[in-house]
């Protein structure tokens, strides 16, 4: 876990950056005026790399070294799975479902439930990104397409789109822990015949094309990858992209148009953004 001490009018901001490839940012009171950011790592994550991102960070908002603290805590996994159950109530996801902890059987007032396991990985329904994905997902998924879900966390996204009626879904993440998350999370809402997992990304699609593709990853992503993207998708297949904010989408949009993409949708939550683009005719 990554510490970061902010004055209170910037902790949005901030914690919006730092979000951004990470499992999840915790906003706490730290003292009257400043906020602390608790900024949870992967384990596999070179917490050097996010020291530096932290500081630069601070420095593009003229806020001195000597503003903040930066305190690199290893969590253990115990207390993080603590306090992510006793966060978890009821999420309502889209229009037709709710996650709920799996031991959960109430009745969710008529959505469906979606089963989640504690675990550490990102995609418990809260984020603005995760809901505009749904969102999506839920309108885009026609019955028997195929679909590819990039940066699959904790597997909600993938659950949608099977629960929706994709025929065979490819989730992939490069983050082995997130990935041994998402096969029990599929296991617990016996989506495991749709849902494959596999650890890695874009190139463990192996050639496969798709009717849909769904990334909610940081925008950096979209950038390296956008002619990757337009490989993986079947003429008139669509794409669900998002982890960024609205102030990114115009770099990300020109990056993806370069490749033959075009610009359907633009949602946003706060300061986040979700892009559904065209690949072809539809
Ligand atoms: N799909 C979930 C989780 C999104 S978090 C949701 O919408 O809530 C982003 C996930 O992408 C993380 O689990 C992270 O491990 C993974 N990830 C980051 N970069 C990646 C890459 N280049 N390829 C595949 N997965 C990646």
């Amino acid at each position: 876990m990554l510490n970061v001490r902010v004055p209170d009018a910037l902790d949005d901001e901030i914690a919006a950056v730092l979000g951004s490839g990470s499992l999840g940012v915790e906003v706490a009171a730290f003292r009257p005026g400043m906020t602390e950011l608790r900024v949870y790592l992967g384990q596999t994550e070179d917490t050097g790399v996010w020291r530096e991102r932290a500081a630069q960070v601070l420095s593009a908002h003229g806020l001195p070294a000597d503003a903040s603290e930066l305190a690199i805590d290893p969590v253990p996994d115990g207390r993080w799975v603590e306090r992510w159950q006793a966060s978890l109530s009821p999420i309502p996801l889209g229009r037709r479902f709710v996650v709920v902890a799996k031991e959960s059987a109430l009745d969710q007032g008529g959505r469906e439930p979606i089963r989640l396991i504690p675990g550490m990985a990102f995609g418990t329904g809260e984020h603005e990104t995760t809901r505009l994905c749904a969102a999506g997902v839920e309108q885009q998924v026609t019955p028997g397409s195929r679909w590819l879900d990039l940066g699959t966390g904790t597997g909600l996204l993938a659950i949608v789109a099977a629960r929706c009626g994709a025929s065979r879904v490819l989730a992939v993440d490069s983050d082995p822990e997130a990935a041994a998350v998402a096969s029990e999370v599929l296991a617990a809402n016996a989506a495991g015949d749709v849902v494959e997992v596999r650890v890695g990304s874009i190139a463990e699609r192996c050639g496969e094309t798709f009717d849909g593709i769904v990334a909610n990853i940081q925008s950096s992503f979209f950038i390296a990858n956008a002619a990757s993207l337009a490989d993986a998708l079947a003429n008139g297949g669509v794409l669900l992209a998002s982890g960024f904010l609205e102030d990114d989408v115009e770099e990300i949009a020109s990056a993806l148009s370069a490749s033959g993409f075009r610009v359907e949708a633009l949602a946003s939550e706060g300061p986040w953004a979700c892009l559904l683009l065209l690949r072809g005719e539809r």
